[in-house]
This record gives structure tokens, C-alpha cells and sequence, in this order.
């Protein structure tokens, strides 16, 4: 097999860089970290990889192999069994970009070329021959095409749909670890190269965008960023899609529709992240929330055979995907980021075939009916035979009365690669004194110039770990302030200067600080439960031998058996994670509990 990768600079006009060039001149030592850190932010790519962008592929054999592996006789045999034999002629397009439908191709002779398709020019990605599997991620997730496939030599090939793709994966180990392994490098590519036909076009100091850039990314999905503070030629492209300044954030979506201040459904209804997710047929189980509980609830289940539908409001990942470093989640002894492990935890749930739904939350639980209705988000009522709640629990805002002004622009509720990238050098504040604040002030550490880690309480060591105190003992540049709490926010358009108290003396102080870390502990996400399922004096769920006799009698629970561990009021209705009352707020324990609770929907469908 031939490949060539290859792809048009959007910053250079007119320039083709080839790879294998990266590391000698033309991509700037800047741009290439930049492309890292969105690398690592997508959650795709570890720290510990060789980076994409510099590292030359011919040099790397291993990592090229990996990346289009050339497949054997005996597994080429083994796909055609699940796939159909066809002809192909010179020129046939087999995908078009922007196609909802997208089957893979295996080469068994002639050639195929990946196109990347940008303003009526064409690119050529990388040429398929014999042996060879076209595709990318998108194949599992079942989103639509970035880029065109032709036709450049005729010949034969193997056509496999995504569902015969997917029984595939779940049936053959070998093709599976040799596949999904290929799929996300070739998504990292596409990301690095900024293939997927989306322009975000706003500030870095714009809370709108960095929701837009952060959904994005979190969704693994490539887009090209123009900042308006920094680009020149930004005003013409405004202008050439008649956007006014007041419409900043624009989102440019396949080309053509202009999006402006788009909400992330919006953004997924553009980019057709839902479309081919089956939302009315019967769910053996409806899992709401994809954090780390929901996410293992759907590979446990999905992988078991159920029926698996995911709804998640936001993006996969939870209150994980936005930690910097886990490092005390059992297997992965030099840590890992959060988004990375909940990213995984994501292919890993569509691998086994989970339907997962994104940027559209649960409304409302129906549960007066014979069979329960999950109400979502400007969509159908989905049926559910059983249902798992798994919405963790939402950031606790302090009550400062411009902190929305600021949200975004200098506030933020998650420390990771992103955030780290817009207080490079610069001092900041971290509010807390948590696991979270501690892990937040210690990676912030790394690139900025003093951390002021804010605490009401009179030390760290009631509620943060030992291993984090020491940290922070151990860095300098962290200045921990007990009894002291945050009481004003100041600035126009952005943050610029912040007020704290010492509460022994009662004396305030104004710091030119532009950069707040919130990371004050958060409450229930259970709103939408309201009246269906019995919650705790906080507003957690109960379950099992939490629930009271007259909680149970009061939903007419029905005579034969208690409820199961993790099962609330309502009889196969489970609910698992930080959502939970009584649950210990850890991923490792979200994970179990997700995982536990498969266990149980069994019991309840068995007939
Ligand atoms: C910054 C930070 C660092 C952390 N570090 C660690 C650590 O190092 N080690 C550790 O063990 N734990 C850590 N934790 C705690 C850990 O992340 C949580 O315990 C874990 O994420 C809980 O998982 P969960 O799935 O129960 O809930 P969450 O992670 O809160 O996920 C809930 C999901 O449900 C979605 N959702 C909410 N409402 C709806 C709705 N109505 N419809 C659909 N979807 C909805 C949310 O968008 C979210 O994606 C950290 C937490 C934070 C915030």
C-alpha cells in the first residue's frame, strides 16, 4: 500500500505541507505546540505520544503501520465474511463529505484516495491500496464524513456498513484492536490538520467561545479557530458571510451555514452528531449522563447484549472529562487526564454498539405510566423498559453578583489543557479546597507564573488528599491562603482584578489577577426528576436500604422483593455515580457503581 499525507495550510495560502516536512521548516515551532496541546485537550492523545505534527512518518514505521495497517490474507478473509465483494470503476466517488451513511471500504485491489475538500479544492490525505481499510472514529460514532473517497485506480473492494463494521469489532479481537487503534490516530490526524470543514471564528476572552471550542473538542471533532484579537484577515471572512461583530461567536459549519452564537444543540444538529442514533425504538435500558458512571453502565450493558441508549446534555465525560490529571484511578500508576480516560470510555461504550445522543438532556422522567418515558431536550419521548440516572452533579457557584459576567472570560470551573493555554505565564487564583482545587493548583503550576489556591477553612488536610498536600507543599509558585474567600470580580468585557478577604482580620485586598479557577464542590443534577423519584434533604437520589417504608409505599412500590442496591423508588430505575446519596465522589467508584447497576437491570428484565 501507498499513502501519501499531505494537507493545504489554511494559515499559509497556497501551502501544501507534506508531513514528512513538519519537523524541518515549514510548521513553526509555536503552531506545532499549539496543535499538542489541542491534541491532548481533544482528549484523543496522550502527553506521552509522539506528536503527529513533527514527528515524520516515514521515520516512524511502527506509528505509520499502526496507522493504515495492511491487512493479512487470512484477516481479509475473515472481513469478508461480514462485508460484500463489489467492483469499482476510475473517478466512482464512495463517500461524499458530509454523508450521514458511511460504510468502510477494504481494498482488495486498485485504489483509493481520501480528499480533504476545502473551498472547491481538493487534497489529497492519503491513497488506499491493496490490503488497505478506509475510514476514521467517525465510523464509530456514526457521524457523518469529513472527507470525500474516490476512486483513483479501479478495482475491487470490500463494502462493510457500520453495523457489520461494528459486529465486526465486537466479534474479532485481533481486527478490533487493529482497527479502532487506526480509526482514532486517523481522527488525531484530522485534528492536527484541522479537517472537518468547521471555522469557529471568536476571542479567546469570549465565554461563548470557549464553550463552542470546548464542546469541539470534547466531541474529538477537527475545527479551524480564528481569533479575532489576533487575526488580521479575520474582518474579511466576517464580512464575506455578512456577520456583524455583535454575532461573534460564528460558527462555520461544512462550508456554508453560518451559525452565530450557536448552543451546542445547535452545533450538533449542524454537524449531524445525532442523526443516525435510532431515538424511538423500545431501550432495554436509557442511561441519563455520560460520566464515568453512565459511560460504564453503557459498555456493561451494551457489551452484556442490551439495548443501550445514552442521552447526555453536554458532552461525554462528566465532571472527569474537565480534571486535569487522575492519578489515583487504579491501573494508571503515572496518571491520566480525565478527558483521555472518559474519551476512551466513549469509543469503548459505541464499540459495543451504546446509541449515544449529545448536547440534549433529559427534561423529564415520566413514571406514572405502565412502561417509563425519558422527555428530552426538543425531542421524542423515549421508551425505556429501565433506566439508569448517572447525571452527577453540576459545579456549586459562589454568590458573587457579576460571576456570570465573567463566566468564561476569566472564570472557569474546569483546569484542563484548554484553560491552562489562555493564563500561560500569568497569575491566577484557585478557589477551593478539595481534591479538584488541589489537582487544579498543581497542574496550573506547570505554566503559569503563582497560583493562589483560596480556602475558608483553616487548612487543607480535612478535605484534600495527602498526596496533593504535598504537592503543593512541594512547588513554590502555590501560595495556599487559609480563611480567606473571594468577594469581588472586576473588569470590562474580561476579567482584570479580583478582591479577596482574610476573615480573621476582615482586611480586603485588590489583586490584578485575571484568571479564577472555581472549584467549590457541586450539588445534584436531579431537577429533572422532580416528583417521580424520592430524593435526600440535598437532593441526591436514594436507593436501596436508603428509601424509607413510606418512600416506597408512597410510589406504590410493588410486594415480592425490596429494592436492589443502587435501585430507587421506582422499580427498575437505578441510579449510580455522584448522583447518588451516600456515594463516594470518585471516578472509581462512578465506574463501579455503573457497572454494578447492569447487574441488577438484568435481574428486573428477566421475565
Ligand atoms: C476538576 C475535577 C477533578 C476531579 N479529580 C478526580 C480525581 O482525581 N479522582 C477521582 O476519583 N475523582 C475526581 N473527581 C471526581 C469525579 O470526576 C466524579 O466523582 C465523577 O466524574 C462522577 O461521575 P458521574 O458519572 O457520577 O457524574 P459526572 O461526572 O458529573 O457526569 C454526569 C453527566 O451527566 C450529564 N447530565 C447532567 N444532567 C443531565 C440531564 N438532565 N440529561 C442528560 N445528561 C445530563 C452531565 O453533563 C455529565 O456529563 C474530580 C472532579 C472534578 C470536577
Amino acid at each position: 500500500m501507498g499513502f501519501s499525507l499531505a494537507r493545504e495550510d489554511a494559515q499559509e495560502p497556497g501551502g501544501r505541507l507534506d508531513i514528512n516536512e513538519a519537523q524541518e521548516d515549514r510548521v513553526s515551532c509555536t503552531r506545532a505546540i499549539s496543535r499538542r496541546a489541542k491534541l491532548i485537550a481533544s482528549g484523543w492523545w496522550s502527553m506521552d505520544t509522539p506528536n503527529p505534527v513533527t514527528t515524520p512518518l516515514a521515520a516512524d514505521f511502527s506509528r505509520s503501520e499502526r496507522l493504515f495497517p495492511k491487512l493479512t490474507p487470512a484477516q481479509l478473509a475473515r472481513i469478508a465474511a461480514h462485508g460484500r465483494r463489489r467492483a469499482t470503476t476510475r473517478g466512482e466517488v464512495l463517500i461524499e463529505v458530509g454523508d450521514r451513511i458511511v460504510p468502510c471500504f477494504v481494498v482488495v485491489s486498485g485504489e483509493i484516495q481520501v480528499l480533504q475538500v476545502s473551498g472547491g479544492t481538493e487534497t489529497v490525505i492519503v491513497s488506499h491500496g491493496p490490503g488497505s481499510v478506509s475510514g476514521e472514529a467517525n465510523l464509530i460514532s456514526g457521524r457523518p464524513s469529513v472527507a470525500r473517497l474516490r476512486i483513483s485506480e479501479p478495482g475491487e473492494v470490500l463494502e462493510l456498513s457500520r453495523d457489520q463494521l461494528l459486529a465486526l469489532v465486537q466479534t474479532d479481537a485481533e481486527l478490533s484492536e487493529i482497527l479502532m487503534r487506526a480509526f482514532i490516530l486517523r481522527r488525531v490526524e484530522l485534528i492536527a490538520r484541522d479537517v472537518g470543514g468547521v471555522v469557529v471564528i471568536g476571542s479567546t476572552y469570549n465565554a461563548g467561545t470557549l464553550r463552542i471550542r470546548e464542546f469541539l473538542t470534547r466531541n474529538g471533532h477537527p475545527f479551524h479557530f480564528v481569533d479575532l484579537d489576533r487575526d488580521a484577515d479575520a474582518q474579511e471572512l466576517l464580512d464575506r458571510f455578512d456577520v456583524s461583530l455583535a454575532d461573534v461567536p460564528v460558527l462555520i459549519c461544512g462550508g456554508e451555514t453560518v451559525l452565530r452564537n450557536p448552543s451546542n444543540a445547535q452545533i450538533a444538529d449542524c454537524l449531524g452528531f445525532n442523526e443516525n442514533v435510532d431515538q424511538t425504538r423500545v431501550n432495554d435500558l436509557v442511561v441519563v449522563g455520560a460520566g464515568p458512571a453512565g459511560l460504564a453502565a453503557a459498555v456493561y450493558g451494551a457489551s452484556e447484549g442490551l439495548n443501550v441508549l445514552v442521552l447526555e446534555s453536554n458532552v461525554p465525560g462528566g465532571q472527569a472529562g474537565s480534571s486535569s490529571r487522575i492519578e489515583n484511578y487504579l491501573g494508571f500508576p503515572t496518571g491520566i487526564s480525565g478527558l483521555e480516560l472518559t474519551s476512551r470510555a466513549y469509543a469503548q461504550a459505541l464499540k459495543f454498539g451504546a446509541r449515544v445522543i449529545v448536547a440534549k438532556g433529559a427534561t423529564r422522567l415520566a413514571c406514572d405510566g405502565q412502561r417509563y418515558t425519558v422527555e428530552i431536550d426538543g425531542g421524542p419521548k423515549v421508551p425505556a423498559r429501565t433506566v439508569i440516572i448517572a447525571t452527577g452533579a453540576a459545579y456549586r457557584k459562589p454568590a458573587l453578583e457579576n460571576l456570570s459576567m465573567f463566566e468564561g472570560a476569566g472564570v472557569y470551573y474546569g483546569a484542563t489543557p484548554m484553560e491552562a493555554q489562555l493564563c500561560l505565564g500569568e497569575e491566577v487564583v484557585v478557589v477551593g479546597g478539595g481534591n479538584s482545587a488541589g489537582q487544579a493548583a498543581v497542574f496550573l503550576a506547570q505554566t503559569t507564573r503563582r497560583v493562589h489556591v483560596l480556602v475558608r477553612g483553616d487548612g487543607l488536610g480535612d478535605t484534600m488528599s495527602r498526596y496533593l498536600i504535598r504537592r503543593i507543599e512541594e512547588t513554590p509558585s502555590i501560595v495556599v491562603r487559609t480563611r480567606t474567600q473571594i468577594v469581588g470580580l472586576e473588569g470590562s468585557g474580561r476579567l482584570e482584578r479580583i478582591r479577596w478577604r482574610d476573615d480573621r482580620t476582615g482586611d480586603v485586598e485588590a489583586h490584578d489577577i485575571g484568571h479564577v479557577f472555581m472549584m467549590t464542590g457541586a450539588v445534584p443534577n436531579t431537577r429533572w426528576l422532580d416528583g417521580c423519584i424520592a430524593l435526600d434533604g440535598k437532593g441526591f437520589v436514594k436507593t436501596g436500604p436508603d428509601l424509607s417504608a413510606e418512600e416506597l409505599s408512597a410510589a406504590r412500590w410493588p410486594p415480592g422483593r425490596p429494592p436492589y442496591l443502587l435501585e430507587t423508588n421506582r422499580p427498575g430505575i437505578f441510579a449510580v455515580g455522584d448522583v447518588r446519596g451516600g456515594n463516594v465522589k470518585r471516578v472509581a467508584s462512578a465506574v463501579g457503581e455503573g457497572s454494578i447497576a447492569v447487574a441488577f437491570v438484568h435481574q428486573v428484565l428477566r421475565p
